[in-house]
């Protein structure tokens, strides 16, 4: 699909992949889940609310706000890349404001949402969490300079008139991961804890803290907005994707708890005898097939690939459940 990154594909005698009519079926992805529609170029550039935009690629998200003294870009994933400055262009010829960049605001450190920080190093200030900088200088990737300016917990950014509140509330999909809101605009940008309309990527969107994921959709609610921006696929999302998506973690958490109990690991052991890890694996895939196939049958038709990706997150969850919060675990007498 034309939204992925473009790579040189190999020849097909030099290709090991089945063929397209061996692979699996899904789910039909549920209209609502879809955005508009990618212009020529690949993008999609929209209004968000007065003079802040939102721009998509179908995959990643990113945003920007024009003020009187220049733009200021919210993320800049690699896969958006150079359209980046051709929405801003776009936008700011159509309502005669300037078009240059000045101020880049990190949501957090990763390549995927940042990797495009580099197109914009003649003029812009770069503005982050603190840990965004410890990672991003520790890290030392060339597309993503560290931001010069940062804070710790709260940052209240006065830009053109524009009014920015930064806040990090604690570790969530990463360590660093803060909260965008802009009251004047009705939006909260929050990345990597909530797909509007789609199930969450591998893992808990990859998340290194699962109970600090699990918590933020509360946190994103407890501010005013009406719009919110993700970070990925094709549409901005509402309160009510918020509302939808906690209850179906909160649905994954409760069936872990349900399930875990109910499985008896000896058979693996009996099996396996001194392969340890092939009994654990074992074990733990069934524990995880167990408690998600109740939330893949409630969520399949509401949320995008929850037939795809509910049992990894599980696992995720799971593993949280065991190794953060103890939960079904013994000591030997
Ligand atoms: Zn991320």
């Amino acid at each position: 699909m034309k939204t992925l990154p473009q790579t040189q594909p190999a020849k097909s005698s030099e290709l090991r992949a089945p063929s397209a009519q061996d692979l699996p079926d899904y789910a039909p992805v549920p209209r609502s889940a879809l955005g508009p529609a990618l212009n020529e170029q690949g993008f999609y550039v929209g209004r968000v609310e007065r003079n802040l935009y939102w721009i998509t690629d179908g995959t990643y998200q990113s945003a920007f706000l024009t003020t009187r003294d220049g733009v200021v870009l919210l993320d800049a994933p690699p896969t958006i890349g150079h359209n980046i400055q051709r929405a801003v262009d776009q936008i700011a010829a159509e309502n005669g404001v300037s078009n240059k960049v000045t101020h880049l605001v990190y949501s957090h450190h990763h390549a995927d949402h940042g990797g495009a920080s580099s197109l914009f190093d003649k003029s812009v200030t770069r503005i982050g969490h603190e840990e965004t900088r410890r990672l991003l200088l520790r890290d030392n990737d060339p597309a993503r300079p560290a931001p010069e300016e940062t804070f710790q917990d709260r940052r209240t950014l006065e830009i053109g008139g524009e009014r920015i509140e930064l806040a990090w509330l604690g570790s969530n999909h990463s360590p660093d991961n803060i909260y965008i809101h802009l009251p004047e605009h009705d939006t909260l940008m929050l990345i990597d804890i909530v797909n509007a309309g789609w199930a969450p990527v591998y893992i808990c969107n990859l998340t290194e803290d699962v109970q600090g994921y699990l918590g933020a959709p509360a946190k994103a609610l407890a501010y005013p907005w009406k719009h919110f921006i993700g970070g990925h696929l094709g549409r901005l999302g509402t309160r009510d994707d918020v509302d939808l998506h906690q209850r179906y973690m909160a649905d994954i958490d409760a069936s872990v708890r349900k399930t875990l109990p109910t499985i008896d690991p000896t058979p693996y052991f009996q099996k396996y005898g001194n392969n340890m890890w092939a009994a654990v694996k074992g074990y733990l895939d069934e524990c995880t097939d167990a408690a998600a196939a109740p939330v893949i049958e409630k969520y399949t038709g509401v949320l995008a690939a929850a037939d795809v990706f509910t049992a990894s997150t599980t696992f995720w969850v799971m593993e949280s459940i065991r190794l953060d919060l103890g939960y079904a675990s013994w000591v030997h007498p």
